[in-house]
């Protein structure tokens, strides 16, 4: 018998009744034409920051990858499984989106394991513990820091982990090359699930800010 959990036929439903009866054209020249987001999101599993909600994002407008904590690793071209930068080499050089934008929020469950270091393995795999380790140099430093809180110290490496991502989109050639020549932006973002609140990310300081309301 076919199944799948009750709240999502409900929700399939509405969907069907509301947002497809109201963009059928949409989907069907999506369908006929193909997909050309100008935008790539890197972001967290986390079921409270989801980019096409927070970005009121449409069919087709948003090429979204997400992953614990929303981290970039660096370009490694070793022959393993990378499914985050196969994403990015999709994005970037078949779908030639014209903006990546890494969002990562409040709360982080990846990053609060990061910060905590003496916790037990989830898993023998222990695969959280191999993603985060990503971050590890900059988890160590800032769980180390005593004069912080230990919301303070969650939100600065929720924030420095998305600079790291970033730091790390520059290492695939392809992402620099195109960026030098400006056709290409990166930009960081933090999303506060409980306010609601959107922080960008300062491409020259690196700070998150409110971004300026326009009328
Ligand atoms: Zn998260």
């Amino acid at each position: 018998m076919a199944h799948i959990p009750d709240s999502l036929l409900a929700g399939y439903r509405n969907f069907m009744n509301g947002r497809y009866a109201s963009e059928s054209g949409r989907y069907r020249a999506l369908a006929r034409e193909g997909q050309t987001p100008e935008t790539m999101v890197i972001a967290c599993c986390d079921s409270r920051a989801a980019p096409e909600a927070i970005f009121d994002a449409g069919p087709g407008e948003l090429f979204v990858v997400r992953n614990v904590a929303n981290l970039v690793p660096p370009y490694e071209p070793d022959g393993e499984f990378h499914s985050t930068s196969a994403a990015l080499e999709f994005a970037v050089q078949s779908l030639k989106v014209k903006n990546i934008v890494v969002m990562g929020h409040g709360r982080c469950g990846g990053i609060g394991a990061a910060l905590n270091v003496n916790a037990a393995p989830l898993s023998p795999g222990d695969f959280i513990g191999k993603w985060m380790s990503l971050i590890a140099p900059a988890a160590e430093t800032v769980s180390g820091s005593t004069l912080m809180t230990q919301s303070e110290r969650q939100t600065a490496l929720e924030r420095i982990s998305i600079r790291y991502s970033i730091a790390n989109l520059r290492t695939f050639p392809c992402v620099s090359i195109l960026e030098g020549k400006g056709r290409l932006t990166l930009s960081g973002a933090w999303f506060d699930i409980s306010s609601g609140e959107l922080w960008v990310m300062n491409r020259a300081t690196g700070d998150f800010e409110r971004p300026e309301e326009k009328a």
